[in-house]
């Protein structure tokens, strides 16, 4: 069923996926998603993975370059233009290849999720001066002592965040820690509405500025307390947390429709990605997974 899903991308993931392993590899209370979802699933998301990559090519088009080398992409902001210059090497969508085909290596296997993977150009998300390290599968700084998450775990919590009774069908989802607004961008491309919550000013706008020349319309950034959720935006059928607490906040659980999964990292100095997954109004069941490594989520804005 994936196959013919598969089939329908633009991209060739076929190298890189074993399409007929099991989808999410959640190890339990899993439910498989029916043929004709996962079919429909892969052509939505195969046209916003395509609309997205037009974007791209767009914001990084040899218009914009100004000499040999590198490539200019503008960015608006309010009233000043900046001119962000990074190298062209960088562009390359085989570079993004290989990072998705280690992140298939390492276990993930949904097809929706590596595509948007690979269309989402981590290296617009990082500091100019680690760019060149963008497709590592490694976190890094995006200062005010936070991170860009490391590749594999993006992709990990997102097909378990997809492997859902609705067949990966996601209408709305949240994000704890938008940090640059690497993980948001991914997300856009396999939900219809992504809300995301950062608690740090310029972080919160730095993802802005980030995400502006990708041209993506199905995000909202917000400035707040994560821990609190967004009230007026739920219920969501995902919540993604980008950072770790001791507990999950009772708040997000309760912002979550039924049938809907959250994934977080729980934990001090060691962590573990934990699953909690809406069955009834009154009832969420939890499943633990692998271990994990995130910055603290913290009360409060700054
Ligand atoms: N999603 C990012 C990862 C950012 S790191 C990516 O795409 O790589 C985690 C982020 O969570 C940090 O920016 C941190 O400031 C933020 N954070 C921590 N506690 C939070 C809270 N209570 N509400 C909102 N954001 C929070």
């Amino acid at each position: 069923m994936k196959k013919e899903g598969a089939a329908r991308f633009p991209l060739t993931l076929s190298s890189v996926v074993d399409v007929k392993a099991k989808s999410a590899g959640v190890r339990s209370n899993v439910k498989v998603a029916t043929p004709q979802t996962a079919t429909r699933n892969a052509v939505q998301d195969s046209v916003r993975v395509a609309s997205l990559k037009q974007a791209i090519s767009q914001a990084s088009s040899p218009n914009n370059a100004n000499k040999a080398g590198t490539v200019k992409s503008t960015v608006m902001s309010n009233s000043t233009k900046h001119i962000d210059e990074r190298p062209t090497p960088l562009v390359s969508e085989g570079v993004r290849k290989a990072m998705v085909a280690r992140i298939a290596q390492l276990g993930v296997r949904d097809v929706s999720v590596l595509a948007a993977m690979e269309a989402v150009p981590r290296h617009l998300f990082m500091e100019p001066g680690l760019a060149s390290q963008a497709y590592t599968d490694s976190a890094f700084p995006i200062g005010h002592h936070q991170t860009i998450s490391q590749p594999y775990i993006v992709a990990r919590m997102i097909e378990i965040m997809r492997d859902n009774k609705q067949g990966g069908v996601l209408q709305r989802v949240l994000e704890i820690g938008t940090g640059c607004g690497y993980q948001a961008a991914v997300l856009s491309l396999v939900a219809k509405e992504v809300y995301s919550i950062e608690r740090i000013k310029p972080l919160h706008e730095l993802a802005r500025v980030n995400l502006r020349p990708l041209r993506v319309a199905n995000i909202r950034l917000h400035y707040g307390d994560g821990m609190l959720g967004l009230p007026q935006a739920a219920p969501f059928d995902g919540i993604i947390l980008a950072a770790a607490g001791l507990e999950v906040p009772p708040a997000l659980l309760e912002q979550l429709s039924i049938g809907g999964r959250l994934v977080a990292p729980v934990g001090g100095r060691h962590q573990v990605l934990q699953l909690f997954e809406r069955v009834s109004k009154y009832d969420w069941t939890s499943t633990t997974l692998e271990d994990c490594q995130f910055v603290p989520l913290r009360a409060g804005t700054i």
